[in-house]
């Protein structure tokens, strides 16, 4: 501060504001394996997944490979009873496109 009462700035120096950039990285995850293909090592007796490389605990493993089992044996009984109205469909379908054929036929024959 100078006498007269006034702040002199000359040697001030001003703070420099401060250039925040902020980046934000992508994470190069991989996508999380299902281990769909495994390899015993029969050495070290281990399961690895031959697609990520990864151990495998072999209860894991084989609590995932009992669930697909299930779930597979699940979709398949489905699947059987879809397949089993789907035919009653096709066996109905048949029969209503033989009753329609057999109206055409004796339409067109019937005299006007
Ligand atoms: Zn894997």
């Amino acid at each position: 501060m100078s006498d007269d009462g006034v702040i002199k700035l000359d040697n001030v120096i001003p703070f420099q504001q401060p250039t925040i950039t902020l980046s934000i990285k992508a994470t190069s995850q991989k996508p999380l394996c299902r281990h769909n293909k495994v390899e015993l090592d029969s050495d070290f007796r281990m399961i690895r997944c031959k697609q990520c490389g990864g151990q495998i605990e072999p209860f894991d493993w084989i609590k995932q490979y009992a669930n697909r089992e299930r779930n597979l044996k699940w979709e398949f009984e489905n699947l059987q009873e879809k397949q089993k109205r789907l035919t009653a469909s096709i066996k109905e379908l048949n029969a209503e496109e033989k009753r329609l054929r057999a109206r055409v036929s004796r339409l067109k024959r019937k005299p006007e």
